[in-house]
């Protein structure tokens, strides 16, 4: 008679079994949930990986995350969020596909034989490999060495160094294959080449500047760059960094249009048109 005895509950074996097994897959998912790498408004902060092969990874080194370098890359992402024109940054470096943030010891370089130079001063690069698919901005010991610094020229308090390299990557994202660097009206705009005499005081303090930054100076050598930009070139450009390209001036302009309350009065109006309209995507 016992088959017909309504059961409402499964047989406390059951029960327990099937407790067991809610337990194992909740702790597995909450391994699955600790080993996932940590990620900020969008963006993972993930080792290196070596698609550029061994001999890249060998000289570039991954290198795990530490809690205050994911707390400092996050609080600048916060800083850059904290605009309007920095959200829309953020949000066409993601929308491009520049979704991580890798961790390297250092940059490397193709050299001429095909192998792979370790590049020391390089702070941050914006990496695009195509035939991988990987496209992300990959941060150097050189970047966390400057966490600390601020900038003298952009207000009371400074922006950080560290945020200002990371709004500049961030825009070389946005620029991605020189889609807005690389046009004529742009160029016409921003205006690099300059009289011999300036060209030459330029070179003179770009020396410096490679001084100060082989004595580990990097406070030093960012008040260069931005002194000579702010006094010789008026404001016009933020920085003689914005010399080295088109491309660099681009991400130099965006960088400080978000952070430098002093940029939108220094910066022709027609850069800042076109910067902002590139960046709405109304260019
Ligand atoms: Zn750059």
């Amino acid at each position: 008679m016992a088959r017909f005895v309504p059961r409402a509950t499964a047989p406390r074996g059951v029960v327990n079994t099937i407790a067991a097994v809610v337990g194992l897959v909740a702790l597995a998912a909450a391994q699955v949930a600790s080993q996932d790498p940590p990620s900020h408004r969008g963006f993972t902060f993930s080792a290196g990986t070596c698609e550029l092969g061994p001999q890249f990874c060998a000289s570039a080194t991954q290198k795990d995350w530490t809690a205050a370098e994911i707390a400092l890359v996050s609080g600048a992402l916060d800083e850059i969020a904290g605009t309007n024109l920095g959200r829309r940054i953020i949000d066409g470096a993601l929308s491009n596909g520049f979704r991580t943030i890798r961790r390297f010891a250092r940059a490397a370089r193709l050299d001429g034989g095909g192998g792979y130079q370790a590049e020391a001063a390089t702070v941050a690069t914006t990496h695009h490999d195509e035939a991988s698919g990987i496209r992300t901005i990959d941060l150097t010991d050189r970047f966390f060495e400057r966490q600390s610094l601020r900038d003298q020229f952009s207000g009371p308090a400074g922006y950080l160094l560290t945020t200002e390299v990371l709004a500049h990557e961030l825009v070389h994202a946005v620029d991605m294959d020189q889609r807005y660097s690389g046009t004529e009206l742009f160029r016409r705009g921003v205006r690099l080449g300059m009289p011999a005499t300036l060209q030459a005081d330029v070179d003179a303090a770009n020396a410096e500047r490679r001084a100060l930054v082989a004595a580990g100076r990097h406070g030093d050598d960012w008040y260069a760059s931005r002194s000579f930009a702010i006094v010789r070139l008026r404001g016009r450009l933020p920085s003689l960094h914005a010399l080295e390209g088109y491309r660099e001036a681009f991400a130099e302009i965006g960088a400080h249009l978000v952070l430098d309350a002093n940029a939108r009065a220094q910066f022709e109006p027609r850069v800042i048109q076109y910067f902002t309209q590139s960046v709405s995507g109304t260019q």
